[in-house]
Order: C-alpha cells, then sequence, then structure tokens
C-alpha cells in the first residue's frame, strides 16, 4: 500500500476513539520492525523521526526507504517529524515527501509561536496535503537534546488551544497537559486528564475535530492511556521505552559475548527489540479499541 497520509490515520482514529501509535527511529531497521508490527496486529500507526535523525541520513533518504518499506505492506502506515524548529528544515522534510511534520516553536513568545507555525502551515497547504502538528505550553524533559525541567512547565488552556488551532489552522495540536519526555520518575505521574477533556469538549464545541497528541507516552501505564482516549487524545509519541528496550538487548548480548564481531547480530536485536516494544504498545490501542 502507497504510504498514506497521516491525518487520514488520525481522523478515522479520532471518530472511533481509538489510539494511534506515533514510533520514534533512529535507523532503517526499527522501521522495518515497526511495518511488521502493524501487518501482525493489522493496525495502522505512524513512524516519526527527531530532526537529529532525519539530518543524520538526510530526509530524502529517508522518505526513500519508508515508501520502499511501506509500499510493501497492506497496513497504512505515515512518516512523522518531531518537533521541528527550524522552518527551513521543516520545508525541506515536507518537500522531500514526508506525510506530515510537527513545528515546534512552544518555547517561543505565544505570537512568535503563531506565526511561525502559521507560516509552515500555508506552505504545506500549497503543497498538498501534508498535516502540521503544533505545540502550545511547556513539556518538561529532554527531546532532541532540548531539556526544560518541571519548574518550566506550561500547561495549555482550552481558549489558547482554540486560539492558536484557529489562528494557525493546524491538522494536529500537542497542548500540555502533565506528560514528559523521558522517564518518569514515579509510576503515577500528575496528568490533567480533566484539562485534556477541557481542551477537547472546548473544540469541539467550536466545531474543530483536530486530533490531539500526547507527548512523553513512555512509561505510562495501559490504564492511563486509556484514560488518555476517553478524554480526547488520538495520537501517542513513543521514543525512550524504545530505547531502553533495544539498548538493554544490545547490553544484554555483549555481557554474553564481548568479544562477538558479529555486527549483523546487533542489528537483529535493535529488529527484535524494536519490534517487541512497539507490538506491546500497538496491543494497548488494538485492546482498547476492541472493548470499546
Ligand atoms: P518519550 O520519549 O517520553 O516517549 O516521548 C516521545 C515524544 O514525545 C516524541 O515527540
Ligand atoms: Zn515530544
Amino acid at each position: 500500500m502507497p504510504a498514506v497520509d497521516t491525518l487520514e490515520i488520525l481522523k478515522s482514529a479520532k471518530e472511533e476513539r481509538r489510539g494511534i501509535g506515533a514510533f520514534n527511529v533512529v535507523n532503517f531497521t526499527q522501521i522495518i520492525a515497526i511495518k511488521d508490527v502493524a501487518e501482525v496486529l493489522k493496525y495502522p500507526l505512524l513512524i516519526q523521526t527527531s530532526v537529529a535523525t532525519a539530518s543524520f541520513y538526510s530526509p530524502e533518504l529517508i522518505v526513500s526507504v519508508f515508501r520502499e518499506i511501506a509500499e510493501s505492506s497492506n497496513i497504512p502506515m505515515a512518516l512523522h517529524l518531531d518537533h521541528c524548529r527550524e522552518i527551513n528544515f521543516a520545508k525541506r522534510c515536507v518537500k522531500a515527501g514526508y506525510s506530515s511534520i510537527m513545528v515546534d516553536f512552544s518555547k517561543e513568545p505565544y505570537n512568535e509561536n503563531v506565526k511561525k507555525t502559521e507560516e509552515v502551515v500555508r506552505y504545506c497547504k500549497k503543497l498538498g496535503n501534508i498535516a502540521v502538528e503544533g505545540e502550545v505550553g511547556i513539556i518538561p524533559g529532554v527531546e532532541d537534546n532540548i531539556s526544560f525541567s518541571k519548574k518550566d512547565e506550561i500547561l495549555c488552556t482550552p481558549e489558547v488551544a482554540l486560539d492558536f488551532i484557529k489562528k494557525t489552522d493546524v491538522d494536529l495540536f500537542a497542548p500540555a497537559i502533565g506528560t514528559a519526555h523521558g522517564i518518569y520518575k514515579t509510576d503515577n505521574p500528575k496528568i490533567d486528564f480533566e484539562r485534556l477533556k477541557n481542551i477537547d469538549d472546548f473544540l469541539k464545541n467550536n466545531h474543530i475535530f483536530v486530533p490531539l497528541v500526547i507527548h512523553g507516552c513512555s512509561g505510562l501505564s495501559e490504564n492511563i492511556v486509556r484514560k488518555l482516549i476517553k478524554y480526547g487524545a488520538s495520537k501517542f509519541n513513543v521514543s525512550t521505552d524504545i530505547k531502553q528496550r533495544v539498548l538493554r538487548g544490545i547490553r544484554d548480548h555483549l555481557n554474553r559475548d564481548i568479544h562477538s564481531n558479529n555486527t549483523l547480530e546487533l542489528e537483529k536485536i535493535v529488529k527484535r527489540e524494536t519490534f517487541e516494544e512497539v507490538k506491546r504498545w500497538v496491543s494497548i490501542f488494538v485492546a482498547n479499541y476492541s472493548y470499546a
């Protein structure tokens, strides 16, 4: 199946109150592993790269490898750029063929965030059907080497969410609601579910049906994910869980055989551990969908 556009996957997920995973990869082996999960569980998903990963390989190469892999599958998959803070690089990824992009000017003054996000949205609409994700608020943690502490956190309000979406015309919206990038220090992070519900309700009451995105999903329990879906979230960004599981697999392997020079074995571990972790995540969405 040719790669599908991101909105097609997320709009129907929103209508049916389903969660869709957006999984960060850093290499091509992981794209293959994640495509395998989509096929085994017969469930659509998004693959995303950070700007660092896109720059490392080049957006053009990532798009061509992604397309080759996605076209061999019969399950819808799309390629998304995560947390891009540079307009020119975002445009390059769009031209290269990314299905959708997130531009993140959330750390800049609100009016700058609106202005820059809107410029990218306009560019994407002119080029075609490329969905843009914007963010309002400050989500703590480390993402692409940029770090914010818990005391920097600023949560999003329904009024600001509406204002931002109206002014920028973004297709996907990431409100800060208490989640954080990286590893949670507690099993029970303080997530403002009511805030998410209020944002979702307020937008709907104003006839806006933009899928809502949750950043920092690694470490969240199945119950929390289920509640987030119930309260209006559609796209779930997962990165750290995958990195940690892959690294654990590699470490265990090297501890067992420190003199190994079989680097293909390492690729196999990357593939196997990525597959298992993403399968664990997608299974949560499949289970939630079947008994929703
Ligand atoms: P985690 O690394 O906490 O899963 O966050 C992923 C993310 O939000 C990517 O944008
Ligand atoms: Zn994020």
